[in-house]
C-alpha cells in the first residue's frame, strides 16, 4: 500500500447495493411480479431482505476467502486421484448452501425458495464480485440438479434431486474433448446399451471445472457420448448422468463407478476451482443413465449452456463491479500530484488522483459499463421472469428477448470485464501489478469468461445466424428494436435532453440496415461476409444495448434527480450533494448516461462504418497472410 495512502476501508468494497435497488425496483419494478400467482408470496420487504441477506453473505463470509483461494489453488494426488480444495474455498462453499443460494429460484417443491430470477440475477453478480470460482460449484451442481429435475427417470430424480440441492453431492457438465472444443460434435466419447437399460460409457473429458473435489461426498457428471451406431455430429449426441459413486439401495454414495480424475489444470485464473481431465471407463466398467431420449444431448445440454451463458454475463458483471468499485476508492485515498489549478506550483499540496481528468475519466468510464450492464443484465433475467407468468404475444416477447440478449450478455459483459479490470489496475498503477491488492487476480479469473460457454466468437456466429438470420421473420430482432425504440419515447416525454436520446435512435436505424445487408448477403448465399463480420456486429449490438439501457436509465433517474436539486448548480449543487446521498446518487447515474452517450457511444457508428466497408480483407487473408511458423 503507497506510504500515504488516506482512503477509508469499504464496508462492501463489491457491489454499489443503492445501484442494485435502483435497477430492480425503479427501473425495472420488479414488485409487479408479486401480482402474479407465482410469485404471490413475495412482497417488497422479502425481496429487501433477501439482497440483504446476499449482501451479508458476500461481504462477510466469502470474499475475505477470496484471494487465498487463489495462493492456496487446489492440489492433486495422482495417485489417488483426488483432489483436496482448501478451506478458502470449502468454508464460503458452506456458507452458499446454508444460506440456501442454490435454491434462490428453484421451487419450493424440491427445496428452493421459488424467487423471482430477476433477484436470482443480483445474487450471482454479488457471489460472483466476492469469489468468482465459489460461484462456479454452485452453478454446477445446481446446474447439473435442473438436468436431472426437468429430464430424469423418476430414479433420477428421487435419488440425486435432493441430495444436489442440500450441498451434498455435487455436479459437473462434461462437454469438452481434445479433438471437441467449439465443435462439439467431433466428441468421441461411447455409450453402449446394457440389458438393464444403463449404458457403459468410455473416452476422455478436459477442462472440467469442480470434476473431482473433497466438498461433496459424491459428484455427479452429465456427460454427452455417442451410443454405438449413432450419425455423426450433433445429432447423435446422447447425454447420460454418471455418478462418481453408484447409490445404494438407500441412495446414499455406494459402489465406486469407473470414473476418475487424471490431473489437473494449472492456470492463470480462478484458482480455487478446479478444471479437470475426466477418464471415463478405463475399466470398461462406468455407468451412466441415459437423461431424456436418446440422440437429445445436444438439445438437453443446451439448456444448461445457455444457464450457463446467462450466468456468465452476471459473474462477468460481478467481477467488473467489485474492480470498478476497487479502483473508484483507491482514487480517492492515493496522493498523487497537484490540483489542476496549482499545476505550476511544485510546492503545493498533492491531491487525491480522482481530481485528474484522466482518472476521472477512467472512472467514469468502467462506471458507465457497470451500470449499463447490471441494468442490462438484470433485465433479461427479469424478462425470464415475466415469459413465465405472461401469456400469448406478451408471454412470446419477453421470452424473444431474452433468446436474443443471451449472446450479446455473455460476450459484451466478458469482453468488457478483462478491459474493465485492466482499467482498474490502471488506476493502481505499479500497486495494482502487485498480488497486495485484488486487483491483478480479478484481471487474471476475467479472461476464461470469454473462453468457456461457447468462445465469444462463437456467440457472435450465434447471434448473427441463429438468433438472427434463421429466426422466423426476425421476431426476436424485432422485439429488441421495438423496446429500444420505446425507451426512447419515454425518455423524451421525461424531460430528457433530446441530445442524450437521438443518437441511441440513429443507432437503431444504422443498425437496421446491416442487418437488411446480412438478409440480402444470406440470400446470395455469401456468409463469409456474414461470419467475418459476426464479432465486430456481436460487439456494436453491445454497444448500442448498453447506450439503451443509459436512455431508459436517464428516463427514471433524471426526473428524480431533478426534484431533489432543482436548478441548483455550481458549488451549492456540489454542497447539496455532499449531505444528500440520494440526490448524489441520481446525480452520479445521469452523469454517468450522459458520459456513455455522448463520450463512448459516437464508437458504434465507427463500428458501424467498419462493418459496411468493402475491403473485405478478411476473407481475402489465406495463410500467406500470416508468414511464418513458430514450434509451440
Ligand atoms: C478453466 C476452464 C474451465 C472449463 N470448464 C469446462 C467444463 O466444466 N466443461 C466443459 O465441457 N468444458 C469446459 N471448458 C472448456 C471450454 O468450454 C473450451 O475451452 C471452449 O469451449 C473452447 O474450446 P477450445 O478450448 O477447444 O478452443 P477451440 O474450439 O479450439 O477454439 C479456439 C478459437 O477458435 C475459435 N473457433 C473455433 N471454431 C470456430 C468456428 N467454427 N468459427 C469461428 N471461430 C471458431 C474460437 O472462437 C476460439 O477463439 C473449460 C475450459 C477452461 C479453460
Amino acid at each position: 500500500m503507497p506510504a500515504n495512502y488516506t482512503g477509508a476501508k469499504m464496508k462492501n468494497p463489491l457491489i454499489d447495493t443503492r445501484d442494485q435497488k435502483f435497477v430492480l425496483f425503479e427501473v425495472l419494478g420488479i414488485d409487479s411480479l408479486t401480482q402474479y400467482e407465482k410469485f404471490s408470496q413475495f412482497d417488497h420487504d422479502t425481496f429487501e431482505a433477501t439482497l440483504d441477506l446476499i449482501e451479508n453473505i458476500c461481504v462477510n463470509q466469502c470474499y475475505p476467502h477470496f484471494a487465498d483461494a487463489d495462493r492456496e489453488g487446489c492440489s492433486f494426488d495422482a495417485g489417488t486421484g483426488e483432489v483436496k480444495l482448501p478451506e478458502s474455498v470449502k468454508k464460503p462453499l458452506r456458507a452458499y448452501y446454508d444460506a440456501g443460494f442454490i435454491g434462490m429460484n428453484e421451487s419450493p417443491e424440491i427445496g428452493g425458495m421459488g424467487l423471482p430470477q430477476s433477484i436470482g440475477a443480483a445474487g450471482m453478480e454479488f457471489i460472483s464480485a466476492a469469489h468468482q470460482p465459489l460461484l462456479m460449484y454452485g452453478a454446477l451442481a445446481h446446474g447439473s440438479m435442473k438436468l436431472i429435475a426437468k429430464f430424469g427417470t423418476e430414479y433420477l430424480k428421487k435419488t440425486f434431486v435432493q441430495r444436489m440441492m442440500r450441498g451434498e453431492w455435487g455436479g459437473t457438465m462434461c462437454l469438452t474433448e481434445p479433438q471437441a472444443g467449439s465443435d462439439v460434435g467431433r466428441l468421441a466419447a461411447k455409450a453402449v446399451k446394457q440389458p438393464d437399460g444403463t449404458y457403459r460409457i468410455t473416452g476422455q473429458k478436459i477442462f472440467i471445472s469442480a470434476g473431482e473435489n473433497d466438498f461433496y461426498s459424491n459428484i455427479i457428471h452429465p456427460v454427452l457420448a455417442r451410443i454405438e451406431g449413432d450419425p455423426e455430429g450433433t445429432k447423435g449426441i446422447s447425454i447420460f448422468i454418471v455418478p462418481k459413486f453408484l447409490a445404494d439401495e438407500n441412495g446414499n454414495p455406494g459402489k465406486r463407478n469407473d470414473v476418475k480424475c487424471i490431473g489437473i489444470e494449472h492456470k492463470m485464473g480462478i484458482k480455487g476451482c478446479v478444471t479437470c481431465t475426466m477418464s471415463f471407463g478405463d475399466d470398461g466398467n462406468c455407468v451412466g443413465y441415459l437423461l431424456g431420449n436418446e440422440r437429445e444431448g445436444m438439445k438437453i445440454m443446451f439448456n444448461m449452456m445457455n444457464d450457463f451463458r446467462m450466468g456468465t454475463a452476471s459473474q462477468a458483471q460481478g467481477v467488473s463491479s467489485a474492480a470498478y468499485l476497487h479502483a473508484a476508492s483507491y482514487a480517492k485515498g492515493r496522493m498523487q500530484g497537484t490540483a489542476l489549478k496549482d499545476m505550476n506550483n511544485p510546492s503545493a499540496a498533492m491531491v487525491p488522483i480522482v481530481e485528474h481528468p484522466d482518472v476521472k475519466r477512467m472512472l467514469l468510464w468502467m462506471k458507465s459499463y457497470v451500470d449499463g450492464q447490471r441494468m442490462l443484465v438484470y433485465s433479461m433475467y427479469y424478462n425470464m421472469d415475466l415469459a413465465k407468468v405472461l401469456t400469448g404475444d406478451a408471454q412470446k416477447e419477453a421470452a424473444g428477448i431474452v433468446d436474443f440478449l443471451v449472446p450479446i450478455c455473455k460476450a459484451g459483459c466478458s469482453d468488457r470485464n478483462t478491459l474493465i479490470t485492466s482499467e482498474a489496475m490502471q488506476v493502481f498503477g505499479g500497486y495494482g501489478f502487485c498480488s497486495d491488492y485484488p486487483i491483478e487476480q480479478m484481471m487474471r479469473n476475467s479472461k476464461i469468461l470469454c473462453i468457456f460457454e461457447g468462445a465469444n466468437g462463437i456467440q457472435g456466429i450465434d447471434l448473427v445466424m441463429r438468433k438472427i438470420l434463421m429466426n422466423p421473420g426476425q421476431f426476436n430482432y424485432g422485439v429488441f428494436k421495438k423496446r429500444i425504440l420505446a425507451s426512447v419515447n419515454d425518455a423524451r416525454k421525461s424531460g430528457v435532453d433530446d441530445k442524450y436520446i437521438a443518437p441511441v435512435e440513429r443507432g437503431v436505424a444504422r443498425l437496421d440496415e446491416y442487418v437488411e445487408t446480412m438478409k440480402a448477403w444470406t440470400g446470395k448465399f455469401m456468409f463469409g461476409q456474414v461470419l467475418s463480420g459476426a464479432t465486430p456486429f456481436r460487439k456494436a449490438i453491445y454497444m448500442l444495448a448498453i447506450a439503451w439501457m443509459h436512455v431508459w436509465s436517464l428516463t427514471v433517474a433524471f426526473p428524480k434527480m431533478k426534484s431533489l436539486t432543482g436548478d441548483l448548480t455550481g458549488a451549492e449543487l456540489k454542497k447539496f450533494l455532499a449531505e444528500n446521498s440520494e440526490a448524489a446518487f441520481y446525480y452520479s447515474r445521469v452523469l454517468t448516461s450522459r458520459f456513455f452517450i455522448t463520450e463512448e457511444f459516437p464508437q458504434f457508428f465507427g463500428m458501424m462504418d467498419a462493418l459496411s466497408g468493402d475491403e473485405w480483407t478478411v476473407l481475402e487473408a489465406g495463410d500467406e497472410a500470416f508468414p511464418g511458423t513458430v514450434e509451440l
